[in-house]
Parts: structure tokens; C-alpha cells; sequence
């Protein structure tokens, strides 16, 4: 193994188990793309073993820190043995097994649906032991049927690997659509073509937080994806769901997503529109609803991009907070890592002020258990939410 020798004073943040070294903290040593390395000290302390990728600003990704050698069979059964509950319990059969960095397998997601496992790779050490990594799921991923990759992911470009498509790397080829359980829906998961590996999981504890307000509410579910918030406000009892997306197919699936389920009356209505130009035209039209949920696309990818951001936010926030009815909820979400909580709600402070309303905060959110997030890197935390009720 390579050795990579850090610069003075650049080592206490390793040493603090955060998984990241930047070329600016590397002294001495170099390797090839996707190789381990072991790291020291400039005092020749060894720090562990890492992942090398000449490419990217992350210069290392720490696999195993002090003494400890990497096993990536050990690391797989130990990140899918913690989910062993989801395992056990019938409440889903889609879950996330890999949680990349906080899972201590830097830049490797796995997303697991009905024994179907997708992978995305977006570090160059991920890339190069992905063979074995998919050995190990199909070895320790109970039912396991295949294990798939997606390297459509746009961060690969900045480690220097090519953006492909779908491949099976071991077992068979799932169909077309797998069929998935939460709670009491269904949905169909593109894993091919659908976002991320093809379902948003993560927002799997706000989907039943959100649910549980819609009985008999009018409900507007904006960027809905293929239905996940809107089809639990239908299990729940609401009154009437509007989905709002900007994507045909999306709004294609949550319509099959629909057909799965049971209805207790709920009118359904589907709206293929941009959400900044819907709220205005609801606002015109003087449309009022219940509960509203904003869950938009990462609007801010840096920190530089998040002055521009906060303004989406807010816009949306605002148009959204003035559609409610007295007593109404809002559920609102920001996906961009680069906004921290407290940046997320002052903004929805600001837009309430501009709104002319008063606002309780009933539940905040955040991504569900099988995204955890290492406390040794908070980088790992992106989602927050927050329901507010109009008081
Ligand atoms: N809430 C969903 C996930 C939402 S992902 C779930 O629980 O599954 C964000 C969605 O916003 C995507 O489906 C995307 O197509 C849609 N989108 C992005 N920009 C949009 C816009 N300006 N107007 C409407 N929808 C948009």
C-alpha cells in the first residue's frame, strides 16, 4: 500500500474519525484512482487506511481509521446487519442498507427494494471495489435477488469516472417495475430510470408524520414525485389530493401507484405543472387548501449557490403559507446539504412574517433512521423539515 503523509496540522480531523482528506492536506505520496492507502501523521502516526483519487478535491476517503484494516466484506455485513430490523418488521420491503460515508463505505449507496439492490458508486474507491461489494450484498442481504448499479449520477464526474447507465452486477434482471410496501401503499420503483435508485426513502417517516393530518383535509401535494406524500394523505382519510409535478412520468407512475392501493372516496387529481407557476395560479383563483406539502428538488448544490436558493425557498414557502385555510398545515422540506437547519427555518420565519400569519411548529423531520448520518461528519445530514400549522 501507498503511503500518504498529511502536512502539519492538517491530521486532527482525521484523527477525529471525519472520513474526508483534501488535497491541500497532503504533504507526501500519491497512488492510482480507487487504491487504499495507508495515511500518517506528519509525526508518522498512522491515521488508517483510505481510498485514493488523484482527480477529485476529496484526495482521500478514510475506509478504516487508528490500527483497524479494511475488510469490505466485514463493512458490508456490519452496515446491512444494523438494519436488521427493517428486516424483521413488515412495515416496508424498501430500504436504504448503505448509507455512504456514515456507513464508513465512503461514496457507496445501496438502496434495496424487495430484494433488489441498487447501487450508486460516486467515489473512485467505491468504483474500483465495487465487484466485491456487490459480493458481499448478495452474500449478506437477506433475499437478495440482484444486485444492480445506477452510475448516472453527475458527482462521479468530479472523481474522474464516467457517468453509464443500469447494469446487474450479480443475479438476475429485476423487471421493470418492482413493486414496493410502506405502511399501507404500494408503489412501483423505476429503478432503471427513476430518481436517485428510484424511490425517495428517505422521506419514508415523513410520509406517516405528514399522513396523519390529512383525514378529510383537501390536500395539495406539490413536487410530488410518483404520489409517495399524496397516496398516504389518501390511506389517511383525505378528502381530496392534489399531485403536482413537473414530470409526465412520474405523474404516470403515481397514477398506476393509485391503482394499487384502496381508496376510502378520496377525489384524486393530477396537475403536470411548474409548482412557482401553480401556487401562483391557485393564489389568483383563490384556491384554499388544508395541508400542503413542499417537497422540491436540492436547490442549492454549494454554498455559492445558496443566496439564490433561499430565495426559491422562501417564494415558495410564501405563496404556499397564504393558501391555507385557518387551522391548515404546511409540511416543507429542503433537500440542499449546503442549507443548514437554522438557515432553513429563518427563511420560513421570513416568509411567515411576509405571509401575515402566525405559525406553530408541530413536527420537525428529517431523513429517516436508514440514512444515518456519522456525528464525526454532519456533512451526511441534507434533509430537514418541518410541519407548520396556521394558528
Ligand atoms: N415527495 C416525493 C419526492 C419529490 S422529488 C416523494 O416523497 O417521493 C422532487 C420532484 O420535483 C421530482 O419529481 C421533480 O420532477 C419535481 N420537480 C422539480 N422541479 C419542479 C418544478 N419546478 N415544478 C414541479 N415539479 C418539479
Amino acid at each position: 500500500m501507498e503511503r500518504i503523509v498529511l502536512a502539519k496540522g492538517r491530521d486532527w480531523s482525521v484523527h477525529n474519525r471525519h472520513p474526508w482528506v483534501f488535497g491541500g492536506a497532503v504533504a507526501e505520496g500519491s497512488a492510482g484512482p480507487g487504491e487504499s492507502v495507508e495515511v500518517f501523521s506528519s509525526s508518522g502516526e498512522r491515521l488508517g487506511v483510505g481510498w485514493y483519487s488523484p482527480k477529485s478535491e476529496i484526495r482521500v476517503r478514510m475506509v478504516a481509521f487508528g490500527a483497524d484494516e479494511v475488510s469490505i466484506p466485514a463493512l458490508v455485513s456490519a452496515s446491512v446487519g444494523r438494519r436488521a430490523d427493517f428486516f424483521v418488521n413488515s412495515y416496508t420491503n424498501a430500504v436504504r442498507l448503505v448509507n455512504a460515508e456514515s456507513d464508513g463505505l465512503p461514496g457507496v449507496v445501496v438502496d434495496c427494494y424487495d430484494g433488489y439492490a441498487v447501487c450508486q458508486f460516486t467515489s473512485a474507491g467505491a468504483e474500483a471495489n465495487k465487484r466485491e461489494i456487490a459480493d458481499a450484498l448478495m452474500k449478506y442481504v437477506p433475499m437478495c435477488r440482484a444486485v444492480c448499479e445506477r452510475s448516472d449520477v453527475r458527482e462521479r464526474t468530479k472523481e474522474g469516472l464516467e457517468c453509464g447507465g443500469f447494469s446487474v452486477l450479480a443475479g438476475e434482471e429485476p423487471p421493470e417495475f418492482v413493486e414496493i410496501f410502506e405502511g399501507g401503499c404500494k408503489f412501483l420503483v423505476d429503478v432503471r430510470n427513476g430518481h436517485k435508485t428510484g424511490f425517495y426513502l428517505d422521506q419514508r417517516d415523513a410520509r406517516a408524520i405528514v399522513g396523519a393530518v390529512c383525514n378529510g383535509a383537501e390536500v395539495l401535494n406539490a413536487f410530488s414525485y410518483t404520489g409517495g406524500f399524496g397516496l398516504f394523505a389518501r390511506a389517511a382519510g383525505a378528502a381530496k389530493v392534489t399531485q403536482v409535478d413537473i414530470s409526465s412520468e412520474a405523474l404516470a407512475l403515481a397514477k398506476r401507484n393509485e391503482a394499487l392501493g384502496h381508496s376510502c372516496g378520496t377525489e384524486m387529481e393530477y396537475v403536470e405543472a411548474d409548482v412557482f407557476e401553480y401556487l401562483r395560479k391557485c393564489r389568483d383563483s383563490g384556491r384554499k387548501f388544508d395541508v400542503i406539502v413542499l417537497d422540491p428538488p436540492k436547490f442549492a448544490s454549494s454554498h455559492r449557490a445558496l443566496e439564490r436558493a433561499a430565495r426559491g425557498y422562501k417564494d415558495i414557502n410564501l405563496l404556499a403559507m397564504k393558501l391555507l385555510r385557518a387551522n391548515g398545515c404546511l409540511a416543507t422540506f429542503s433537500c440542499s446539504g449546503a442549507m443548514s437547519r437554522e438557515f432553513f427555518f429563518k427563511v420560513l420565519s421570513q416568509a411567515a412574517a411576509d405571509a401575515g400569519r402566525g405559525f406553530q411548529v408541530v413536527s420537525t423531520m428529517r431523513q429517516a433512521a436508514d440514512h444515518p448520518v456519522a456525528l464525526s461528519f454532519p456533512e451526511g445530514f441534507y434533509l430537514k423539515g418541518a410541519l407548520i400549522r396556521a394558528i
